[in-house]
């Protein structure tokens, strides 16, 4: 008898992650799609936790080297916002966007906290209280006096 009632589907769950611009939940691990994360106050619908984006090491790598780029450009068009205004103001608004694109495309949900993503510990926290959730609705859903006897 292999049969555990209590498995999660948590290995079907990862596979879907792996789906196109979703990300796993942190707390629960449940695909999250990225657009929805670019709204304030978005919550994980398995978990009902509020989630938001926190930067990755590639959304930060690519606006490092974007700013990069952009300060050489800016360099040799002399583009400052005495002489060259508009070519100034072109370079910072792209750049801004840019920015913006890279966080949106890879930066990693994460549990939200007050303010910003919440800390490591708030995360291990939620996630004990999720499983703590996860166990008592099995064990509402398995309570043997809800059951019919199966040997009659
Ligand atoms: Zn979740």
């Amino acid at each position: 008898m292999n049969d555990n009632p209590y498995q999660t589907p948590s290995s079907l769950m990862t596979l879907a992650a792996v789906e196109k611009h979703k990300a796993p939940c942190p707390v629960c691990g449940y695909p999250l799609s990225r657009v929805r994360l670019t709204f304030p106050f978005a919550r994980c619908s398995n978990c009902r936790r509020r989630m938001c984006l926190r930067r990755s090491w590639k959304s930060s790598t690519l606006s490092t080297l974007t700013a990069i780029v952009f300060f050489v450009s800016m360099s040799y068009f002399e583009a400052v916002p005495g002489s060259n205004g508009l070519l100034f103001a072109i370079h910072a608004v792209t750049f801004l966007a840019l920015g913006t694109t890279w966080f949106h495309l890879f930066a990693q949900p994460s549990l939200a906290g007050r303010l910003g993503p919440a800390s490591p510990v708030e995360l291990v926290r939620e996630k004990r209280r999720f499983l703590e959730e996860s166990v008592s609705d099995t064990s509402l859903t398995d309570n043997p006096e809800n059951q019919t006897p199966e040997h009659s």
